[in-house]
């Protein structure tokens, strides 16, 4: 028989539990409560079942029972990159952060390609292994939210602050953890492209790089405050691409195919196409 054998964290819009089946493997089990279900939150969660990426959370089965979805995935034993950031006392060296780099915009490349855009890609849904690889979480989730971008004309604090009403102070100051790590299309109710995925990566590439958030509310995000980028720990290439993938406009942000292909040769290892970027040191 399965069983829960105790929480594993909360977010904005859930519960994750750590699940144990009766051969004793181990699954995360995330409990997201809809406000609004849609039928396009079960077509998105029967896409994610199908996904299957080396750098992706694996998501092995989901159902609806009343209001709430269910997600059965795998279960990541080594923390979150939030959780590693804040542990560090010393910068992360750029080869491993372009090595993380590599393994993100290929996972975003493969989601893209399929028309899956993130939407919430930040250092919180991102978990690390033994190895300092990645994996990406929570993709499609996003979607069964309370649906952030489609409403009111302008997405400002107070608005998110007049949502937070309806949820606790530890979900609402996750919901607002999560808003500065979308781009500025998002927050201006514009039409928005994959590349919103790539202004979040750029916001965790410099998070990585300085072990500082790249922005800390909504606001700066508006006004476009983007950090200088401390010529000491970034080289010059890298700085140039992280400023390409914070462009205001989404055109001008690189897709996930030549964001993998730039950092891969910044990193000085060669990428062809179609390869994954798993085999790394
Ligand atoms: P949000 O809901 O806004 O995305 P979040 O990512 O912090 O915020 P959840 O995705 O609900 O919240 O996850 C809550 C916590 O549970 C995470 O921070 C993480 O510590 C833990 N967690 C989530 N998924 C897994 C997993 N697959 N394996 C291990 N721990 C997990
Ligand atoms: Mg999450
Ligand atoms: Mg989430």
């Amino acid at each position: 028989m399965s069983k829960i054998l105790k929480e594993l964290g909360r977010g904005a819009f859930g519960v994750v539990y750590l699940l144990q089946t009766a051969d004793s493997s181990k699954f995360a089990l995330k409990v997201v409560r809809q406000t609004r279900p849609r039928e396009d939150d079960l077509k998105e969660a029967k896409i994610l079942t199908e996904c299957d990426h080396p750098h992706l959370v694996k998501c092995f089965q989901f159902f609806k029972k009343g209001s709430a979805l269910y997600l059965i995935t795998e279960y990541c034993t080594q923390g979150t990159l939030n959780d590693y950031i804040l542990q560090q006392k010393h910068y992360l060296q750029e080869k491993t952060v372009l090595r993380m780099l590599c393994q993100l915009s290929d996972v975003l490349r493969y989601l893209h390609a399929k028309n899956i855009i993130h939407r919430d890609l930040k250092p919180a849904n991102i978990f690390l292994d033994l190895h300092k690889d990645v994996k990406v979480g929570d993709v499609g989730v996003a979607r069964c939210i309370p649906n952030v971008f489609q409403e009111g004309p302008l997405i400002t604090q107070a608005f998110y602050f007049h949502r937070q009403l309806d949820y606790t102070s530890e979900e609402a100051s996750s919901i607002t953890g999560a808003l500065p790590y979308m781009s500025p299309e998002i927050h201006g109710q514009k039409k928005y492209t994959s590349k919103v995925d790539v202004w979040s990566l750029g916001c965790c590439v410099h998070e990585m790089m300085t072990l500082k958030r790249t922005f800390n509310t909504v606001y700066e995000v508006i006004q476009l405050k983007i950090p200088v980028m401390p010529r000491d720990i970034y080289s010059q290439s890298l700085e140039t691409l992280v400023l390409d993938m914070l462009s205001e406009d989404p055109a001008k942000r690189p897709d996930a195919h030549s964001l993998l292909f730039k950092a891969s040769a910044i990193r000085g290892k060669h990428y062809k196409s179609g390869d994954l970027v798993t085999s790394v040191e």
